[in-house]
C-alpha cells in the first residue's frame, strides 16, 4: 500500500534518538495544535509482504557454566522447535560442568562436557561458549541458524552480554570450584566492579547488552532486587545504542512487565527499552515457552544484530511449559501478525493478525508510585493501562494514551493464555503538526 509519509523529517530516525529536534524542526512550519503522532515505530522498515519471521533464543545455559546438556544437545533441540537464531549465554563466573556430581550437580560424570579443549580461550573461565565449533557442534550456517557470541555476566545484576567476549570471574583459576555468592571482584585499583563498569566495558568491546530478570526473588543469596530508581539510573547512563533492553517474560516474570511500563513512560519516547522474552533454559525438562521472533528480509548476522538493536521483533509467551526432552514439538499455538501499520494520514496504528482472541493496546501506568515494596510484593509497580481493545488504536483521540504504546496478541488455548507483545511505540502528544497535513 501506498502510503504519504507524513511530518518524514520530522520523525524519529532509529538511532538518532533526538526527539529534541523534532520539536526543534515543527515550531518553524505552520502548525496545528493538539494532536498525538507516532514518532518512533521499532516496524518502520519492515517490508511486511516479504518479511520472514525467525524465532529466536537468546538466553540459553549449558554444561558450560550450570547447565544441564551439552551445548550441541541444546542447539540441535532448539532447531527442531523451529528457532533459527540462539545465543548459548552461559554465564561469566562460572567454571564448566557445576551440574556435575562432585560440584553442584546430580549429573554423572559421564555426562561432563570436555570443551573448552586446550588451549583454553582467551579469559577462561569467563569466556563465553563461543564459537560453536570449539564446543563440538556444527556452525550455525550449517544449520541454517545465526548463532551470536553472548554470555550472562552474573557478578551483582545479572546482564546478557551479546557480540563480544567480555566476562568477569570471581577466582583464580585452581581456587576451590563452587565458591558461592556474596563475593567481591575489585578491579587492579581495588574499587569495586559495578554494573555500570561491565556495561562499558560491553560497549568498549562493540556489544549489546539487556539487563535481566529483574523480579527474581531476593530470597537467593546471589540475588539482589533493586528499586525502580536503579533501572532509571542504567537506562540514563548507557545509550541504547548497547544497552538495548530488558528480560520481560524471563521464568515466573512477576513484575518485569509493570517494571518496563514504569521505564517506558518515563524513557519513551526519546529512548527506547526494548522487551526481550527469554526462557532462561538451564535444563530442558520444564521450562517456559518464551522467545523473541525477528521480523528479518534475510537471516544473517548482521540483520539479526539490526533487528536488535531496532527492536524490530516481538515477544512470545505462553503461561504453558514445554518439555524438549519428552515432547519437543508440544509448543504452544500464537497468533500471526501479518502486518502493523502505522498510518499517519488517519493517525491510526493497525495490527493485522490471524488466530487471536483479543489484541489489547497499553499505555503508562496511572501511577507512577510503588504501590507495595519491591523487595518481597510481585506486584510492586502498577501495570500500565488498556488504553483500548481492538485491531486499530486511533492515537489522536484515545484520552488515556500516553508517551508511548505497545500492544499484545492475545490467543486463549484450553486453560493456557499466549500472548505475543509488540515492542513500544515512542507517542508525542499534543505534538504542533504542520497544518497542511491535518485534515
Ligand atoms: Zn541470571
Ligand atoms: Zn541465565
Amino acid at each position: 500500500m501506498q502510503r504519504r509519509v507524513f511530518l518524514k523529517s520530522t520523525v524519529l530516525a532509529i538511532g538518532s534518538f533526538s526527539v529534541g529536534k523534532v520539536a526543534g524542526q515543527i515550531a518553524s512550519s505552520n502548525i496545528h495544535k493538539g494532536t498525538s503522532i507516532v514518532v518512533l515505530n521499532p516496524y518502520k522498515k519492515v517490508a511486511w509482504r516479504t518479511i520472514q519471521q525467525h524465532k529466536a533464543a537468546l538466553h540459553l545455559h549449558t554444561l558450560q557454566s550450570d547447565g544441564y546438556h551439552m551445548p550441541e544437545e541444546v542447539i540441535l533441540a532448539y532447531r527442531k522447535a523451529g528457532y533459527t537464531v540462539l545465543s548459548i549465554t552461559d554465564h561469566d563466573w562460572n567454571e564448566p560442568n557445576r551440574r556435575i556430581v562432585g560440584n553442584w550437580g546430580p549429573l554423572p560424570i559421564e555426562k561432563a562436557s570436555p570443551y573448552p579443549k586446550a588451549p583454553k580461550p582467551d579469559n577462561y573461565p569467563a569466556n563465553p561458549t563461543w564459537p560453536w565449533t570449539d564446543y563440538g557442534t556444527p556452525a550455525p550456517d550449517d544449520l541454517g541458524m545465526v548463532g551470536i557470541q553472548g554470555s550472562e555476566l552474573t557478578y551483582k545484576h545479572h546482564i546478557n552480554s551479546y557480540y563480544n567476549n567480555y566476562g568477569i570471574w570471581h577466582g583464580n583459576p585452581g581456587d576451590k570450584i563452587g565458591r558461592q555468592a556474596p563475593y567481591k571482584i575489585t578491579d587492579s585499583d581495588g574499587h569495586e566492579i559495578s554494573e555500570d563498569d561491565q556495561l562499558a566495558a560491553v560497549k568498549n568491546k562493540g556489544g549489546l547488552a539487556i539487563l535481566n530478570h529483574p523480579s527474581i526473588s531476593d530470597k537467593h543469596s546471589w540475588w539482589e532486587r533493586k528499586p525502580l530508581q536503579w533501572y532509571i539510573e542504567r537506562y540514563r547512563n548507557h545509550s541504547p545504542r548497547y544497552l538495548v533492553g530488558i528480560e520481560v517474560t524471563n521464568g515466573s516474570a512477576k513484575y518485569n512487565e509493570a517494571l518496563w511500563d514504569q521505564l517506558l513512560t518515563r524513557f519513551m519516547p526519546a529512548r527506547p527499552i526494548w522487551g526481550f522474552g527469554n526462557d532462561d533454559m538451564h535444563s530442558m525438562k520444564n521450562i517456559k515457552q518464551t522467545c523473541n521472533v525477528f521480523l528479518l528480509s534475510e537471516l544473517t548476522d548482521s540483520s539479526v544484530r539490526e533487528a536488535m538493536e531496532a527492536g524490530q521483533f516481538f515477544m512470545y509467551v505462553s503461561t504453558k511449559m514445554v518439555n524438549y526432552m519428552e515432547d519437543p514439538l508440544g509448543l504452544s499455538t500464537f497468533p500471526e501478525i501479518k502486518e502493523i501499520n502505522v498510518d499517519e494520514d488517519s493517525g491510526t496504528i493497525t495490527i493485522h493478525a490471524t488466530g487471536y482472541d483479543q489484541i489489547k493496546w497499553i499505555s503508562a501506568p496511572q501511577s507512577l508510585e510503588p504501590v507495595k515494596d519491591y523487595k518481597i510484593s510481585e506486584s510492586p509497580w502498577p501495570l500500565g493501562q488498556v488504553v483500548h481493545v481492538g485491531k486499530t488504536l486511533d492515537i489522536r483521540s484515545n484520552p488515556k494514551l500516553r508517551n508511548y504504546v505497545r500492544a499484545e496478541i492475545i490467543l486463549k488455548e484450553g486453560g493456557h493464555i499466549n500472548r505475543i507483545l509488540t515492542n513500544p511505540f515512542g507517542i508525542i502528544k499534543n505534538a504542533d503538526i504542520p497544518s497542511k497535513d491535518v485534515k
